[in-house]
């Protein structure tokens, strides 16, 4: 290897962490710090009607047990802030200790004060700085809202979104730029009133006393390429903490390509403190998905490790059967259903990489570089399946029992390796 080669590899490594004053989400158990040299946090939010205490606690727990760090929901109305501290106890009782988020938008000011035992339930209020009033109403009620949080000592997210940026600073900054003699196009100047509404925002909850160690911000929208262009101002100008998400990123595939490209390009340049991946669902389907993608994101970029990875091959023409297919998901599945035992168990056990491999061509070689692997016998090979551990052929499995055998000797290779750190 020549040393162009070594400089290119190495810099492929992502730069340094943006630089941001670490926030302190929750009290007690299950409290987590967003920025700073904290990992990257995984965060979510439900979509159940806050007042259904039964419906939010149940979709609350599922995301926590799914992995989501902090849990953000809707508090709309009294009856979603009257039902908030049931939750939290409810929470509490069945040992989820997750953090959770008030999202608040028109009336945030009034149901804090109306409620509490709400503000105080919460760890983290989200405000909109496009929506938390308007004309003179604005400062005071947003004054309100930071006000309820030092009282309160509770961390704020300030959330622009460009969906409802601040239509009043939008029009003073398309003004300007119309008597610019350089004006810039119209998507520039929202991108700027975009950042500036996070920012001065986060400035004026300063001047109103609340710390620079309780204030996120995030601006999201919903294109890739403007979402990277607000972040990298964003992190340029600032040190707040940053959540990062694409705002209605869409559903299914779509969603999920279209959050990690953003994502993914950011976090590589050090930006993001927090993430959400924000999926729509499909009818029916499952809410945890968005805590599954992003725990993915991070750990296949190597920022943390939740699962252990499943490398599998495609497949292709050398497999006409559908058995390596089954296998990898199969094992795929058994690992994630495991996990929420197996992370108390077998401490370090998220770091395990299987492999279930389709034939001879990739299969030996990709085997012996996890931890624990096997190759499938392709079209036209002898019906034997090899399984490697630490790199070396420690068997051999044939016959209809290879998935129920394979996953056994997964367990015991996890139980004698991991199983010797358990206190
Ligand atoms: S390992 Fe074999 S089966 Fe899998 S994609 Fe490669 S050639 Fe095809």
């Amino acid at each position: 290897m020549t040393m162009t080669q070594s400089t290119e590899i190495d810099r492929a490594a992502p730069l340094p962490r943006h630089r941001s004053v670490g926030v302190r989400v929750g009290t007690g158990k299950g409290a987590v710090t967003v920025g700073s040299d904290a990992p990257i946090v995984v965060q979510s939010m439900t979509n159940t009607d806050t007042a259904d205490v039964a419906s939010t606690v149940a979709q609350v727990a599922a995301l926590a047990r799914a992995g989501s760090e902090m849990v953000r929901i809707t508090v709309d109305r009294d009856e979603a802030a009257r039902a908030v501290p049931h939750i939290k106890d409810r929470l509490d009782q069945m040992g989820v200790h997750v953090p959770l988020v008030g999202d608040f938008h028109y009336i945030g000011h009034k149901l804090l004060a109306d409620h509490p035992a709400c503000a105080e339930a919460l760890a983290k209020y989200r405000i909109n700085p496009g929506n938390v009033g308007f004309k003179d109403k604005k400062d005071r009620q947003f004054s309100a809202i930071v006000e309820q949080a030092i009282k309160h000592d509770k961390a704020v997210r300030i959330g622009a979104n460009w969906g409802s940026l601040d239509q009043e600073l939008l029009t003073r900054m398309m003004d300007e730029n119309a008597r610019s003699p350089n004006p810039v196009d119209m998507r520039a100047v929202t991108r700027e009133a975009l950042v500036c509404s996070a920012i001065w925002s986060a400035e004026r909850a300063e001047e109103l006393g609340l710390a620079r160690n309780r204030i996120i911000l995030s601006a999201k929208v919903s294109a890739v390429q403007d979402l990277i262009a607000v972040y990298r101002t964003l992190a340029q100008r600032s040190d707040y903490a940053l959540h990062l998400g694409l705002t209605e990123a869409g559903m299914g595939s779509k969603g999920i390509v279209a959050s990690s490209a953003a994502m993914g390009i950011l976090l590589q340049q050090g930006i993001g403190d927090t993430i959400r991946v924000s999926l729509t669902p499909e009818p029916g389907g499952d809410r945890t998905l968005e805590v599954q993608v992003a725990q993915e994101l991070l750990q296949t970029m190597g920022f943390r490790t939740f699962v252990p990875l499943v490398a599998a091959c495609p497949g292709c023409g050398r497999t006409t059967s559908t058995v390596f297919q089954e296998l990898a998901q199969e094992i795929q599945s058994y690992i994630r259903d495991s996990m929420p035992g197996w992370r108390a168990t077998y401490p370090g056990v998220e770091g395990l990489n299987v492999a279930v491999m389709g034939c001879i061509v990739n299969g030996p070689g990709e085997s012996k570089h996890a931890d624990i692997g096997i190759s499938l016998p392709g079209t036209g090979e002898a019906p034997a399946a090899p399984v490697f551990i630490d790199g070396q052929k420690a068997m051999t499995l044939r016959g209809a029992g290879i998935a129920a055998e394979f996953k056994t000797i997964v367990t015991d290779y996890i139980e004698k390796r991991f199983g010797a750190a358990r206190v």
